[in-house]
């Protein structure tokens, strides 16, 4: 006997992300991936044998992408407990010493990043890109495998930490990912060289990038906040040559290193001139709206961005910067933040903006034919009315309650 292998899962509604949201809709599933999206009655004539699995007032929609974490700073939960009360750079010297007290590795390290992990996982995050300097987003890779791409985060602005840094990298094993922390932290040789491995290798590169204020005024004029902090901790050996103008993303430019495969990181402090080159380059950038409140770093120019024809991904970053690691109080956060930008847009960010940051758009982001079957059924929540296009998606920003259940077939 054969036994037909295709499912539909149906629900009041499916946010398919690349088409409008259907109602009463269904999504065909087979062996692992999507087969067919649309009204149920079409579905069921399209494959009058498949099994119906029905998901009662639910919305279906894509897994969600967190496209920035730092999982082996979970342990430092306290940083971000209460009100930082203090600049960036002081939130840095907290979260420096903190560390040291508390290390940077082992058992409580392990065990508090490995929890965040498995909460991003129940709170419906597909995949998440881990950025960190110790092995322990690696070795979590390999428990949640496909889940988590562990970057390893390479920093040191002084020339002293150069040929150090240059070493270690050419000896990564071309399976690992990397990135470059900051303009402001990391030599401008070892962007550059960074960027070309990566180049190379056909990998992602995020860099934190405009997230401080005083980032540009480092840049600029090698003064302010930013430049004065890393002369206090003696860093500033003039590895680092201010430019006398533009902001963070000419500076990156001048390296070479801005295109589709580089990921900005927060991206707050950049000019309409610097988004047009962004645009131009097809570089992607992750907001973090939730950490960037908690720090007072400022807020995005998300309408600028979208209406320059980038879509961002949106991350929770970690939790020594932000009270919960949730992408949907991201959404909710982005949606308070920014009433200009639309509620489909905020939710196409966390999906498929997401995806396409991390080049697994042909995998994830959408419910689309041939991606693969690991989408998310979202609870609505008793007594609402979801009665439109418009208050699905804002229902999908605003929403709280029950954890939403994972669909992997
Ligand atoms: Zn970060």
């Amino acid at each position: 006997m054969v036994v037909d292998s295709i499912r539909i899962h149906t629900a009041d509604w499916i946010v398919p992300i690349n088409r409008p949201p259907i109602r009463r809709g269904g999504v065909a599933v087979d062996r692992g991936a999507i087969i067919a999206t649309g009204e149920i009655p079409r579905l069921q004539q399209q494959f009058p044998t498949a099994r119906i699995l029905k998901h009662l007032r639910a919305v279906l929609m894509p897994a969600l992408i967190n496209a920035h974490i730092h999982l082996e700073l979970s342990h430092l939960a306290t940083l971000a407990a209460d009100s930082p009360d203090t600049s960036f750079t002081g939130w840095i010297t907290r979260l420096i010493d903190l560390r040291n007290q508390l290390g940077a590795q082992g058992e409580e390290a392990e065990q508090a990043a490995l929890r965040t992990c498995l909460q991003q996982d129940r709170t419906g995050v597909g995949v998440m890109a881990d950025i960190g300097n110790t092995g322990i987003g690696r070795q979590l890779a390999a428990v949640f495998p496909g889940q988590l791409f562990p970057f390893r985060e390479y920093l040191g602005l002084h020339a002293q930490t150069l040929d150090k840094n240059l070493f270690r990298l050419e000896r990564e094993p071309e399976s690992h990912l990397c990135s470059g922390h900051a303009p402001y932290s990391t030599h401008p040789r070892l962007l550059r060289r960074l960027k070309e491995r990566a180049v190379a290798l056909d990998q992602v590169f995020p860099i934190h990038t405009a997230e401080p204020a005083a980032e540009g005024e480092m840049i600029r004029q090698g003064r302010g906040e930013m430049a004065d902090f890393i002369r206090r901790r003696g860093l500033w050996d003039n590895s680092f040559v201010p430019t006398g103008r533009g902001g963070s993303i000419h500076y990156l430019r001048d390296l070479d290193l801005l295109d589709s495969r580089t990921l900005c990181i927060h991206a707050i402090h950049v000019a309409d001139e610097e988004i047009r080159l962004m645009a131009g380059e097809g570089v992607k950038v992750c907001l973090c709206p939730g950490s960037n409140q908690f720090l007072g770093t400022g807020r995005a120019p998300v309408r600028r961005y979208l209406d320059h024809g980038i879509l961002p991904a949106l991350g929770t970053d970690s939790l020594a910067s932000n009270p919960e690691l949730s992408l949907w109080r991201e959404m909710r956060l982005l949606a308070e933040h920014h009433p200009e930008v639309e509620p489909a847009e905020i939710v196409t960010m966390a999906t498929l903006g997401g995806a396409a940051a991390l080049g697994v758009d042909h995998r994830y982001g959408s419910l689309e034919t041939g991606k693969k079957a690991d989408f998310l059924a979202v609870p609505i929540v008793d007594g609402l009315v979801v009665d439109s296009d418009e208050q699905v998606y804002r229902f999908l920003v605003t929403r709280v309650g029950a954890d939403p259940e994972r669909i992997r077939d």
